[in-house]
Parts: structure tokens; sequence; C-alpha cells
């Protein structure tokens, strides 16, 4: 990796904020300046992290934090135990639509990067409260991040806690279905406080470096999690990873990514690098424009096409 084609990807890609906006639905996100692009790299081959724009500045990590929290699970549960509970198919349908339920009349979320899924795996969590499961999610995620100052941003949890009725329905709906057991309100306050926790594309690139180590962090060979999770959360990531745009990104990008309404995407390019990158305006799919475009253009420029 280089550090100056970062920079040049950066400049190349910046403009595109013009073409989102920032998230609205949650009002702290609203407040959040558009015109803002970072990118961090991990580089497997020689241990060292590349950055350029704005690497260092924190967003919340939003649905980005589907991904530890399905490892956790995992790691916790066993992956059988958990795939009882959530397909792995990707929806067709916005992230936090009912529909999908709805139409296929599902007996459990179809993925688990849909809220209703990462509602579900967020209540396997063992821990008798939201405060219990919460503490585990975040001693989970500084590990896996790399960062133990990692914390919650208050504002942007309060925010959520005050307007996510959206996620109280499907929480709701589910209870009522019998897909899952527990405290709705329990459940969906370690849910918000998950995607309220500030992270920056340095965190996202230990996170998805970790990913492409399969399993193991490269900064000190600690196994943290199973290959197998590794491996089954790059195919989920690959199918449904960007919301409804997941399989055009495939199509066109072809690296396994996460995104989240913060802004942020998390991305893996297997035994080679992992990838953080911020970019706070999104498309109506709710994914970075800007980092969409960084995100295609390293993807391009290093040869990094999964398919290729
Ligand atoms: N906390 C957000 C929600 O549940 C996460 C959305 C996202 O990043 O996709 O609405």
């Amino acid at each position: 990796m280089d550090k100056k084609l970062l920079d040049k990807i950066i400049e190349e890609s910046f403009q595109y904020y013009k073409k989102g906006h920032v998230a609205t639905y949650i009002p702290a996100l609203g407040r959040v300046n558009p015109e803002q692009l970072g990118i961090a790299v991990y580089d497997l081959e020689n241990n060292e992290q590349y950055f350029a724009g704005n690497a260092e500045t924190s967003f919340a990590i939003e649905s980005i934090s589907k991904v530890p929290v399905l490892l956790l699970a995992i790691e916790e549960r066993g992956l059988k135990n958990v795939f009882n509970k959530v397909d792995a198919e990707p929806t067709g349908f916005s992230f936090n639509s009912i529909l999908n339920m709805e139409i296929n009349k599902r007996t459990y979320p179809m993925n688990p990067f849909v809220n209703t899924g990462a509602i579900v795996i967020n209540s396997l969590i063992n821990g008798k409260n939201s405060d219990e499961r919460f503490e585990k999610i975040l001693s989970f995620m500084k590990l896996i991040c790399n960062n133990e100052h990692l914390t919650l941003n208050q504002e942007i949890y309060e925010s959520e806690s005050r307007t996510g009725d959206i996620n109280r329905s499907l929480a709701y709906y589910m209870k009522a279905n019998d897909m899952f057991d527990g405290d709705v309100e329990d459940v969906l306050d370690s849910y918000f406080k998950q995607c309220s926790v500030n992270v920056n594309t340095i965190d996202l690139s230990n996170l998805a470096a970790v990913l492409a180590n399969n399993g193991i962090a490269p900064w000190n060979n600690q196994q943290i999690v199973s290959e197998e999770a590794a491996i089954t959360v790059k195919s989920i990531m690959t199918t449904a990873g960007l919301y409804d745009e997941s399989g055009d990104f495939s199509t066109h990008v072809g690296i396994p990514a996460k995104s989240g309404v913060g802004g942020g995407l998390m991305a893996v390019s297997p035994d080679k690098f992992g990838i953080g990158v911020f970019g706070p305006a999104l498309d109506k799919e709710g994914n970075s424009t800007a980092g969409m475009k960084a995100l295609k253009l390293l993807v391009e420029k290093v040869g990094l096409n999964i398919f290729e």
C-alpha cells in the first residue's frame, strides 16, 4: 500500500459527497458535516497502516456494528445455533423493512445485517439485561478494533432511542411471531447502544484486517474469532453488506463490505488488506456516496476484486 495512492483516491472521490445527504431520520446524525472523507488501510503484508483525509474523525458505527455483534454471538453460541435463528439470504428490501417477513411469511429474519436480524442477534448475546450485553459487546469491539478507548456516543444513543419507533415495531412484530424471546425494550436498548459506539476509519480497518486474516489479529497474532466465523461473515457481507445496493456493489466493485448510516464502510480484501472508509453523505439506499467511490477506486487501482 502507498499513502500517496490513498491521498489521490481521497482527492478524486471527495466531491462525490455532493451526490448524497447525511442521514436525518436519526436527528443527531443530521448534524454531521457532510464534507468529510477519510480512509485507512491495514496492510497484512508488512503490518503497517496507511491513512488519508478524515481518517481519524470519530463517527457512529451504526450498522457496521452488526458485524462484530454477529461474530460475538457466533463465538458464544456456535455457528449452527445462531443460524437456526437468522437466515443468510439477501432481502431485496430496505434494512428496516417489515415487508420481507410479512410477504414471505418468514419464521425468522432473513439475514443478520437487516435490523430484524441484528435485533435477534443482539438478544443472543449472553447477559441478563441490556447493560450486561452492551458491556460484552463494547469489550469485544475494543478487542477486535484494537482500540481500548472506544466509547458510547451518548447523544447518538439518546437520539436513536427517542426516534427508534420503526425498530420498535420490527421487534414487537418479531416478538408476537415467536421470533425471539426476551424483553423487547431491553433488547432494543442494547441494540441502540451497539449502533452508537464511536469509531474512526483506523478502528474499522483493524476490524476488517482480522476478517482478512481469517480471524487472527495481525497486530499480535491472537485468534479473536474462528476461521469459520470469519469466512461466514465475509460471505454475508458480499451478499447483504450494503443494504439493497449489495448486488450492485458486488457486481461493480467486488469486495466484501459493510456500511452504516453514520457514513462508515468496512471492507475486506482477503489475505491482503483491512479497509475503513468514512464519508457521511449517503445515497438513497443509505451508503456513503464518496466512500463507495473511494472504495471502488482503491479496488480498481490495486486490483482487489475478489471475483477477478
Ligand atoms: N441504528 C440504525 C437503525 O437501526 C442503524 C441503521 C444502519 O446503519 O443501517 O436504524
